[in-house]
């Protein structure tokens, strides 16, 4: 038998080589990693929220309350109180009839779409979805077509010619906000007509856009005023959140159905509901004045990047192609004290290798102001 240690090695030739590396410390964006001390670019905690008192705060108290763990599926066991609260929460603020909190964002996708399409439905997704949307797409049994990135006249097309020929099938058109490797974000205005005109359902994953768009930071959705077209809206709670877990909202029917279908909410032991108290906190902080100032910091330090590419969210890709180039220029970096990580195959296509700079709220500005020079040199 093929043996795990053949694979390693031709992963490593081809440039594709991954290690995890040990943080020994973090304070804000500062990490120090195998003794050297870097300013992180590499994380998507972009309102500063991983670190926040008042959310760490929420979160010891929940366990004072609460305990640690919730021993069981909330099926099974019974569901704590801060997981129904967060998920009204959750629902009020994406103007829908009911949310659902799961592990993860990954776990909710797993979850859920294979729920809502199956045998004889559709799905149609864009081609650069995130891994978790792809792996819940093929999961679901339902045909997949892909359309080539924010090509929405091939997304009408494909659209036009699947409810043509199947008229009372389901079709799920996925996609994403703010798109994770390349932050740029989507046509969502155009993308929600085309949905209500072929009868198709949208799930829009908002985990770059939650926090980062919207008066209340609750994503595109919000600031474009589209929220209550959008059949589900998925997101998480590790990125902005600065947290962990998952939430899809959508009607209470759809929301009942997951409650019965969804494997990975049936089958896995709830979130400890210390999390979803301080998820709690968490929501509120993004949606209050302090939510709003992280906001306004995170814009000021975009802006700043404009001198370096277009930018249109927090996530700033400088594509170099080959994997070596990437690892090349991430190494440069870390030599100057900086840590921008470089995304390569399968995150991003073969001869697509880039270094993703990620931004935060709390990235100090002289240490952007730093930065950009090195990467205009690298462009
Ligand atoms: C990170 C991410 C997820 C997964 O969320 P987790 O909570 O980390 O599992 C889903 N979709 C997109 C677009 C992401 O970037």
């Amino acid at each position: 038998m093929r043996l795990p240690s053949s694979e390693l090695e031709a992963l490593k030739a081809a440039g594709l080589g991954r290690t995890m590396r040990l943080l020994e410390e973090r304070q804000g964006s500062q990490v120090v990693a195998d003794g050297k001390v870097l300013q992180s670019f590499a994380s998507n905690d972009y309102l500063g929220f991983s670190q926040e008192p008042k959310i760490a705060q929420a979160m010891a108290e929940g366990l004072q309350i609460h305990g640690v763990g919730s021993a069981a599926s909330r099926l099974v066991s019974g569901t704590f109180g801060p997981h129904k609260l967060l998920e009204e929460k959750i629902a009020a603020s994406k103007q829908a009839e009911a949310a659902l909190v799961f592990s993860s964002g990954y776990a909710t996708a797993l979850g859920c779409i294979p729920a809502i399409v199956g045998k004889g439905d559709y799905v149609i997704i864009d081609k650069l979805a995130h891994a978790c949307l792809i792996d819940a797409c093929r999961l679901s049994g339902a045909t997949l077509r892909v359309y080539p990135h924010q090509h929405l006249d091939r997304l009408e097309s494909l659209l036009s010619f699947v409810r043509g020929k199947f008229p009372t099938a389901r079709i799920l058109v996925v996609t994403e906000s703010v798109f994770s490797m390349d932050g740029d974000v989507c046509k969502l205005l155009e993308t929600v007509e085309l949905v209500e005109r072929f009868d198709a359902m949208l799930w829009l994953d908002e985990a770059h856009g939650l926090g980062v768009f919207g008066e209340r930071g609750m994503g595109l959705a919000e600031q474009e005023n589209l929220q209550a077209r959008i059949a589900f809206q998925m997101g998480t709670l590790s990125k902005s959140a600065g947290l962990s877990g998952g939430y899809v909202a959508a009607s209470q029917a759809w929301i009942d159905l997951f409650v019965h279908k969804a494997r990975s909410f049936v089958y896995s032991t709830a979130p400890p509901p210390a999390l979803a108290h301080a998820a709690c906190v968490a929501w509120d902080c993004m949606q209050s004045d302090m939510g709003r100032e992280r906001r306004q910091m995170l814009r000021e330090r975009i802006q700043m990047m404009a001198q370096v590419a277009d930018v249109f969210s927090p996530i700033i890709p400088l594509v170099l192609g080959r994997n070596e180039a990437a690892l090349e220029a991430s190494k440069l970096l870390e030599d100057a004290g900086f840590w921008v990580p470089a995304i390569r195959f399968p995150t991003v296509p073969h001869g697509k290798a880039r270094l993703r700079i990620s931004l935060s709220a709390v990235h100090p500005l002289p240490e952007i102001e730093r930065l950009i020079p090195y990467l205009l040199g690298l462009r």
